[in-house]
């Protein structure tokens, strides 16, 4: 039987992180063995942002490939491929460009959001505007049936379903609906805002342990507990939430106790810096090991490009031919 495929990327633009991890890289690498798995670096998108900064991309990209191994990533399984190296993403976006409106991608929320937080409103470039089309376009080259994502990425999922029912209505049935597979948000140790590399409030996968201990005791708690005494309120505090996105037990081993002031927010700190260090030595140690292996990350990318050029080629000769830009009477 065929398997079904999935796709989902991650723009290169530093280490990932505890919300990387809950949000999406759990999902997408507990999919591996079941279903065809498209794993995209999406450097082009990553000039949205960094564009003044092209000279980290490339380091970027080895530290992102590098967090997928350790995450889970297994080359034998699963094909993770740079943007930059299937033109037929760009060309898809051309085409995808003209089956959106304008007022359609300024609705998007979570555009608008990220123009808020960075700022661009009257800065924003055409690119970054459309970068939900140019992602339209990465997730139906490949025609998937599920895309893992962060929660704040629906909206993008979204545009993407209703640019291949546009597109399917138009020209012929080419694209299935992808469905999303939305992962946890995860709070940041500020506890004010989820947990982005931009914010400063992130724990990284590849922290040391004295790091993740560092960060974990500074992290904001229940605002309303200063004394011990105090009940808490664990569902505001971001150790709780950290405690919660680690295992199944943290209701009756954390939040319990907390709530009924048996446990100090300093103890709990220490609980979770073992756990989290607990949790994040494997990654360490297989992030070492792959570290190690001279020539990886270039034969996993150029492998992967090879793959990701044979299966977008498919899909883009199926829809020019729909659209009618096959040209076979008048090249053939
Ligand atoms: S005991 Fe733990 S969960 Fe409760 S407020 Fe303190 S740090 Fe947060």
């Amino acid at each position: 039987m065929k398997r079904l495929t999935v796709l989902t990327g991650d723009r290169p633009t530093g280490r990932m992180h505890l919300g990387h991890y809950f949000g999406s890289l759990k999902n997408r690498f507990a999919l591996q063995r079941d279903y065809r798995c498209f794993f995209m670096v999406a450097d082009y998108q990553a000039l949205t942002t960094h564009g003044d900064r092209t000279e980290e991309i490339e380091r970027n990209v080895r530290e992102m490939v590098l967090d997928y191994l350790s995450a889970g990533f297994d080359p034998e399984q699963g094909v993770c491929f740079l943007q930059s190296q299937v033109p037929q993403l760009a060309e898809l976006t051309t085409i995808f460009s003209n089956l959106v409106t304008l007022p359609r991608l300024l609705r998007n929320p979570t555009i608008k959001e990220e123009m808020r937080e960075m700022g661009l409103s009257a800065r924003a470039t055409y690119g970054f505007v459309g970068y939900p089309v140019s992602q339209a376009a990465d997730i139906l080259l490949f025609r998937p049936a599920l895309v893992p994502v962060g929660p704040e990425q629906g909206p993008h999922i979204e545009l993407a379903q209703e640019v291949a029912a546009r597109f399917n209505r138009l020209y012929g049935p080419v694209f299935p609906t992808p469905e999303a597979m939305v992962g946890e948000l995860l709070v940041g140790t500020d506890g004010r805002r989820k947990m982005g590399k931009s914010y400063r409030n992130a724990i990284f996968l590849s922290d040391a342990p004295a790091t993740v201990q560092e960060k974990v005791q500074g992290m904001v708690t229940d605002p309303a507990r200063p004394r011990r005494s105090d009940p808490g309120h664990p569902e505001v505090c971001p150790v709780y939430a950290c405690h919660r996105a680690l295992g199944p037990d943290a209701e009756t081993a954390v939040a319990g106790p907390c709530r009924r002031a048996e446990v100090g927010c300093a103890d709990c700190k220490a609980n979770l810096s073992v756990k989290l260090n607990a949790f994040l030595e494997p990654l360490r140690e297989r992030r070492s090991h792959y570290e190690g292996q001279r020539g990886l990350i270039r034969d996993i990318l150029n492998l992967g490009g090879c793959e990701a050029r044979i299966e977008g080629g498919k899909t883009l000769e199926e829809v020019k031919e729909v659209m009618g830009l096959g040209y076979r009477g008048l090249l053939g």
